[in-house]
């Protein structure tokens, strides 16, 4: 059982000041990124919550308690000891407050209010909050820093209670030091499963390692793998068809090897963003009438607008690393500052100028067009009305003319459609659509399209049309 208060994360190394009623920014995940991001917006001058759910800051990098050389600077030194300065750090920083055991129930968002964040567990007068009971978190600007979780496919990693003989990369990590010599199975090619192939044979384990492409990892890595025959290697082989847990073993049953016994088996197949947080975010902003970013959610200015911004792993970045995740906190806290700099100086705030989105409508639009298979339909052209919306994003609210060559003008997009549906003959609807979807997607700015083309006499008693959506809507 771990003593959270003991943690060097979550135990204050300073008492904390009461939060605001309002925070300049309130941060998800409380790791390397999370934790980067509270050191510089506190720096900055900006008041900032960091909400972790776990019992403590940097509590991912705890299980990594063997020697690293990833982090410039730091080579031999663990992740878990690295780790425990960075929480100290931020402890130790006015106007950084650090909320550890707290998960969002819900979030909110809208113009004028910004972020609120409704937490479960303790309530935030528990925490010093000079707030009343149950009264949500305020923000003007939210930064999601929740890290990456590994993947589960699902005829390897079988759902259900977890059973200790097959494990993600995490589980893995954890239960390496003391797991029985036997037969162990990794899947996985990349750094991390030769890494534990090597560190499991070492300690006396009978290791296949299996991967259905060619092994990805870093050359010093494949080099020692060279060095130990003793280790049975499958690459590129398609992968077990099924991973059943048994009291005594996990049984592997594959169209190359029949079935197999192992011991364990670990499932070393990736990462992908964690979701807890982004359904949130996603949810809160369709209801606010805003179209939900998509995962892994990057940075878009669409939603820097809104004060909304990623760090570290949660970004689906495509190497992960502490170095990496440091480098995208400060990112995320100057973006914060740049998007609270208006709002100091009492303007009124971006989001009410900025979401406003805009779509270009062209509905009823007739002409002929050399269409379809039937024999009739490739003598000449044949009548068709395409209606198209056409998604231009957020934009600035504008109260004064502007230059026309500051907008799509609508006349380009109507000429586009004309082209397209004219220059050849296309036999299908559904590929008409695609043309039509892929060259208005290229015009600058163009976030989403909305499609529909009818053919208008190809049947006496009725019209027939097909409709495509693409992009954001
Ligand atoms: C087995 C393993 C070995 C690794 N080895 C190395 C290495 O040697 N060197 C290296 O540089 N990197 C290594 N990494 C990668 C490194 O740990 C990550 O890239 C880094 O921790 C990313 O930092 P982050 O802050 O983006 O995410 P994380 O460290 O994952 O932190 C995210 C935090 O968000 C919290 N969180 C998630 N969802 C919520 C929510 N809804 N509400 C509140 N809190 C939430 C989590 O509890 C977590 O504390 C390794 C990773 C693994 C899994």
């Amino acid at each position: 059982m771990i003593d959270a208060d003991a943690l060097p994360g979550s135990k204050p190394d300073l008492p904390q000041a009461p939060l605001p009623a309002i925070l300049d920014a309130a941060i998800i995940g409380g790791g390397p990124a999370g934790c980067s991001a509270a050191s510089w917006l506190a720096q900055l001058g900006l008041s900032v919550a960091v909400i972790e759910r776990g019992p403590r800051l940097c509590g991912s990098l705890q299980a990594l308690t063997y020697d690293q050389d990833w982090l410039l600077g730091q080579p031999g030194e663990s992740l878990a000891a690295v780790g425990d300065r960075y929480a100290s750090h931020v402890r130790a920083l006015p106007g950084a407050h650090v909320l550890v055991h707290r998960s969002t129930r819900h979030l909110d968002w809208q113009p004028e209010l910004g972020w609120q964040i409704h937490l479960d567990g303790e309530t935030l007068a528990a925490t010093g909050a000079d707030l009343p009971e149950r009264q949500p978190l305020r923000a003007r600007a939210l930064v999601l820093a929740t890290g990456f979780t590994p993947r589960h496919p699902a005829p390897l990693y079988p759902a259900g209670p977890r059973h200790g003989r097959v494990m993600d990369a995490i589980e893995l990590t954890a239960s390496r030091d003391n797991l029985p010599p036997g037969r162990l199975l990794l899947l996985g090619g990349g750094d991390n499963a030769i890494e534990n192939a090597l560190f499991l044979q070492a300690r006396g384990h009978d290791v296949t390692i299996w991967s259905r492409s060619d092994w990805r990892a870093q050359t010093h890595l494949l080099q020692q793998l060279d060095a130990r025959p003793g280790i049975r290697r499958r690459p590129a082989q398609a992968l077990p068809t099924a991973v059943t847990p048994q009291a005594d073993g996990v049984q592997v049953s594959s169209k190359a090897y029949g079935d197999e016994a192992f011991d364990h088996v670990a499932v070393l197949l990736g990462y992908e963003p964690e979701p807890s947080a982004w359904l949130l975010v996603s949810d809160a902003l369709q209801r606010a009438g805003v179209t939900a970013p998509s995962q892994p959610f990057r940075d878009e200015p669409r939603f820097g607008v809104l004060g909304l911004f990623v760090a570290g792993d949660a970004s689906g970045r495509q190497h992960p690393c502490v170095q990496t995740a440091l480098g995208d906190g400060v990112v995320a806290a100057k973006q914060v500052e740049a998007f609270l700099r208006p709002l100091r100086e009492a303007q009124p705030p971006l989001a009410l100028r900025r979401n406003n989105r805009q779509v270009i409508h062209i509905t009823g639009l007739r002409f002929g067009a050399n269409l379809g298979v039937l024999d009739f339909e490739r003598e000449g052209p044949q009548p068709i009305q395409v209606d198209a919306e056409v998604n231009l994003g957020a934009q600035t609210i504008v109260s004064r003319d502007a230059d026309i060559g500051h907008v799509l003008d609508y006349r380009r997009v109507r000429l586009i459609i004309i082209d397209e549906c004219t220059a050849e003959h296309t036999d299908l609807l559904e590929a008409l659509l695609g043309k039509l979807c892929t060259r208005l997607m290229k015009l600058p700015g163009v976030v989403g399209v909305r499609i529909k083309v009818t053919k208008l006499e190809i049947f006496p008693d009725c019209q027939v049309a097909i409709s495509a959506e693409c992009g954001q809507w």
